[in-house]
C-alpha cells in the first residue's frame, strides 16, 4: 500500500466574519480536498495535550504517530537533528536566537532579519569568549542558532523543568519577567548576560548600525531538551517514509524517526514557496517510499500574519499543485490512502497556534465513504471519527478500516 499526507501547517480556523461566518477552509475553493473528503471519512484529532505548548513540534510529533507526552523534549533537539549535529543521550540542544533588546523590550526576535554570514561571525565570537569544549555555538540559518551543552566532562545542570520563553512571543513586550528560569537557569542566564558585552562593539553590530539595521544585541537562549529517543518509524509502524519540508523542525523530525528527507528547489517555507515543484517532487517520490508526507508552512505564516486573503490562496495553491497531482498519481500505485490534516488551528484572529482539533480527510483502500462531501471544520465538528489523543491517528491511517 502506498501512503500520502500532505500537511497544510496551521491551516485550520474560526468562522471569520470578512467571510460571512465561513472559515478559511470553507471559503478556499479547494475541489482536491473535498473530493478525498467525499469519497473517504472526514474526522479530527488533537495533537497537542494540555499541558504542552501549541507548536509545530508538539503537534508534528503527535502527528507522526508518538506521543508528545511521552517523547516530546523541547525544540532545539528536533533542529539539531535537522542540522546532522550528533547529541549523545547526556547532551542538551539549547536554540539560541540573535535578538534585539532595547531598554528590556524584545524589539525583534530576529535581529532584523541578520544574515547568515553576520550571524555565523557573531556565532563564532561567542564561541571563542563564551563557549569551550563544554559549550558549543552551532551557526544556523539568520536568527536561528544553537547552542550545545556537552555532558560528557560535566553533568549538565539542567532538567524537564528548566523553562524559558519562545523571543517571538515576546514582540513588542518587557523581557524582564521571561528570563530562563529553573535548574540551570543561572547558567543561561549568564550566558545571554555575557553576549551583550561580547556583541556590543562587534564589527558586525558597527556595520549594521551604520547600515541603519538593528544590532543584535544580545543571544536569547530557549527551547532547551535533550535527545528524545524515538524508535525508528519503520520498527514502530511497519512502513518506511519520506519528507518534504522547507522547516527545520520537520526536518530533524523526519531524521530522528528515520524518514528520508527529499530537498526541493524553490521550498521556502513562506507563501512564495514552489507549489507546484513541491507537487512534483512528491509524486516522483511515491514509487520509492511507502509514505511520502508533504508539509507546506505556507498557511501558518499567513496566519500569522492575520492574512484571511493569503491563507485561503495557499490553501488554493496546495490543492492545486500538491493535492490533485498527488491524488491522481498514487491510484496508478495500487492499493493507497490519502491523508489531508493540519498539526495544530493557527487562528488569523490571534496569529497565533492554539490548542484544539484539527480537521481530517482520508480516503482510499478499505476506508468507506461517510457522508462528509467537503473538507473543513464544520464536517469534521460532525463526524464521529475523533482522535484524541491525536497521536493515535497515525496508526488508523496505516491499518484501521472503515464498513459502509
Ligand atoms: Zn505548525
Amino acid at each position: 500500500m502506498k501512503y500520502a499526507i500532505i500537511i497544510p501547517d496551521g491551516c485550520a480556523d474560526e468562522p471569520q466574519a470578512s467571510l460571512d461566518g465561513r472559515t478559511p477552509l470553507e471559503a478556499a475553493d479547494v475541489p482536491h480536498m473535498d473530493a478525498i473528503a467525499a469519497a473517504g471519512v472526514v474526522g479530527r484529532a488533537s495533537h497537542v495535550p494540555a499541558s504542552l505548548p501549541p507548536g509545530s513540534d508538539v503537534a508534528n510529533l503527535s502527528l507522526f504517530g508518538y506521543d508528545p507526552l511521552a517523547y516530546f523534549t523541547g525544540r532545539a533537539p528536533l533542529e539539531a537533528a535537522a542540522q546532522g549535529i550528533e547529541l549523545a543521550a547526556d547532551d542538551w540542544a539549547i536554540r539560541c536566537n540573535l535578538v534585539t533588546v532595547e531598554n528590556q523590550t524584545m524589539r525583534d526576535f530576529t535581529a532584523g532579519h541578520i544574515s547568515t554570514e553576520e550571524a555565523t561571525q557573531l556565532l563564532a565570537t561567542a564561541q571563542e569568549r563564551l563557549g569551550g569544549e563544554r559549550l558549543q555555538f552551532y551557526p544556523g540559518v539568520s536568527y536561528r542558532n544553537l547552542l550545545v551543552y556537552r555532558g560528557a566532562a560535566a553533568a549538565a545542570p539542567f532538567s524537564t523543568d528548566t523553562r524559558a520563553t519562545p523571543p517571538h512571543d515576546l514582540t513588542d513586550k518587557s523581557v524582564l519577567d521571561d528570563y530562563p528560569r529553573g535548574p540551570g537557569s543561572d547558567l543561561l542566564n549568564q550566558l545571554m548576560h555575557d553576549s551583550v558585552a561580547v556583541f556590543a562593539d562587534h564589527p558586525v553590530n558597527v556595520a549594521r548600525r551604520r547600515a541603519g539595521k538593528l544590532p543584535a544585541t544580545n543571544i536569547w537562549l530557549w527551547g532547551i531538551g535533550r535527545t528524545p529517543s524515538l524508535r525508528p518509524f519503520a520498527e514502530v509502524y511497519g512502513r518506511r517514509g519520506s519528507m518534504i519540508t522547507a522547516v527545520d523542525l520537520l526536518r530533524g523530525l523526519a531524521a530522528l524517526v528515520g524518514w528520508r528527507r527529499i530537498e526541493v528547489p524553490g521550498a521556502t517555507g513562506y507563501l512564495d514557496t514552489d507549489y507546484a515543484a513541491k507537487g512534483r517532487y512528491a509524486v516522483e517520490a511515491l514509487a520509492d517510499t511507502d509514505i511520502i508526507c508533504v508539509h507546506v508552512e505556507a498557511t501558518d505564516e499567513a496566519s500569522h500574519e492575520g492574512n484571511v486573503a493569503a491563507k485561503i490562496k495557499s490553501l488554493e495553491e496546495i490543492d492545486r499543485h500538491i493535492v490533485g497531482p498527488l491524488y491522481e498519481a498514487i491510484k496508478s500505485h495500487g492499493d493507497y490512502r490519502i491523508l489531508v490534516t493540519p498539526d495544530h488551528p493557527t487562528p488569523v484572529r490571534t496569529k497565533t497556534h492554539s490548542h484544539g482539533a484539527v480537521p481530517l480527510a482520508i480516503a482510499g483502500s478499505g476506508i468507506a465513504p461517510d457522508d462528509a462531501q467537503t473538507y473543513d471544520e464544520p464536517a469534521s465538528a460532525r463526524s464521529k471519527l475523533a482522535f484524541d489523543p491525536g497521536w493515535k491517528m497515525m496508526r488508523y491511517f496505516l491499518e484501521g478500516t472503515t464498513t459502509s
